[in-house]
């Protein structure tokens, strides 16, 4: 794949690259490449938020929306100092991708503000998000682009966003966001569904590869939202998890970590450190130690042209979006690296988000079984087509995963025209 490596770490090149690829090989026609190349809208805004001490902070914020071809825009909100609009948009991109894959009728979008919000109060974060939320009033709504958590952002963050622009509709529109508490119309299981979704593709990986769960060795990294619950679960399926990794440090025991011991260690101290089950490791070279199946799941770019030769996993299971950088890919594809790419390895998430906008708007709540039967299939389903695809067609995982969602989006958009 043609891309400098001082392009590498930029995530929007990184979507661009395999897409361009995808696109190629599909022979998809020029004008379709135009309109899915670029994002549809992208939005800037400039948010004033009062500080605890009286000061008035500037905030930059963005949301773009890449498609709304199949379905109102779908894509979280993150609040990181790294945040910014090349980012954005790669993000947005891969949320088109990733609801098509899974064939959910959702378009693509991603919101962010560069904030530090490990610094900053409560009262702050509310501030932020309730003014973040009123300047993208007109542009967001339960058929338009529903938001949902994504780095940093939460639960909370949810209900904020949910009350604001209910406060602007006069009437309160649960289903203009998903990931919310379950008390205001989030769903069962959506917490853990990421995770879950993880740990099913997995599933069917080592299913296809002929390895059992009890001899497959499981490094994560990320003991997050996304990769303590894929970690959890998976243990808890007879997985062996071996190593954690975090940004502060990671944890390695070859015999197995005791996950369920773990979560509740980190939700005492806030951090894995020192947890008393396992050995201290470097995060990074968590990454080339010696595994079945490493799952990243915590950020962009930490598989790249510096690390991708050393990794000795046998399965690479994304739960970070673009956790692989596209130099990467090939070097990946030479070492036979079966790779369950982010758009179809994370998209769990989205799956059941998709399951509380349906339960918002129908007002009727589903018990966790069925949310979690429904997921399952639906994973199922897109791994066997994506791994299909690959086969049928000579190309790795990854982009048959952007073929199979190109062609779904292309096909909509030729069918409904293009509006004069
Ligand atoms: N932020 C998650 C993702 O990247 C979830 C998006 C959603 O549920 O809309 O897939």
């Amino acid at each position: 794949m043609s891309i400098s490596t001082d392009k590498e770490l930029n995530p929007w090149e990184s979507q661009a690259a395999r897409f361009d690829f995808a696109a190629r090989k599909l022979g998809l026609d020029e004008g379709l490449w135009k309109i899915l190349r670029f994002p549809a809208r992208e939005i800037i805004v400039h948010i004033p938020v009062q500080m605890d001490d009286g000061r008035i902070e500037i905030f930059t914020g963005f949301r773009v929306q890449h498609s709304m071809a199949r379905g109102p825009a779908k894509g979280g909100v993150r609040f990181s100092p790294d945040v910014n609009l090349d980012e954005v948009r790669a993000l947005a991109s891969w949320m088109t991708w990733k609801c098509a894959v899974v064939n959910i009728p959702f378009g693509g979008a991603k919101g962010g503000i560069i904030c530090d919000p490990k610094k900053m109060s409560m009262a702050e974060l509310e501030r932020m998000t309730r003014r973040y939320t009123a300047e993208l009033v007109e542009f967001i709504g339960p058929e338009k682009d529903v938001p949902a958590p994504d780095m940093n952002t939460n639960e909370q963050t949810m209900a904020w966003m949910m009350d604001t622009y209910s406060m602007h509709m006069r009437q309160t529109v649960n289903a203009v966001v998903t990931g919310k508490p379950l008390n205001i119309g989030g769903s069962r299981g959506r917490r853990e569904a990421t995770g879950r979704g993880v740990m099913i593709v997995c599933n069917e990986a080592i299913k296809k590869l002929g390895m059992v769960k009890e001899n497959t060795r499981v490094i994560v990294q990320g003991f997050g939202n996304v990769g303590s619950h894929a970690a959890q679960l998976m243990a808890n399926a007879g997985y062996k998890v071996i190593g954690i990794g975090e940004y502060d440090g990671g944890l390695f025991n070859k015999d197995g970590i005791d996950i369920n011991a773990l979560v509740e260690y980190k939700q005492r101290n806030n951090t894995i450190q020192g947890f008393p089950g396992a050995g201290k490791a470097d995060n990074m070279e968590l990454l080339e130690a010696d595994c079945d199946i490493l799952a990243p799941c915590a950020t962009e770019n930490v598989i790249t042209s510096k690390n991708a030769d050393r990794i000795k996993a046998r399965i690479i299971a994304e739960g970070a979006n673009g956790p692989t950088t596209a130099v990467a890919d090939d070097i990946l594809q030479r070492k036979n690296i079966f790779i369950i790419p982010d758009i179809l390895a994370n998209a769990g998430g989205v799956t059941v988000s998709y399951f509380e906008w349906v339960q918002d708007r129908q007002g009727f709540f589903w018990k966790e079984s069925v949310v979690n039967e429904q997921l399952e299939q639906i994973l199922v389903d897109a791994f066997d087509s994506v791994v299909h695809y690959a086969e049928t067609h000579g190309v790795n995982n990854r982009i048959a995963a952007y073929m199979l969602a190109i062609d779904r989006v292309a096909y909509t958009i030729r069918q409904r025209g293009i509006y004069a």
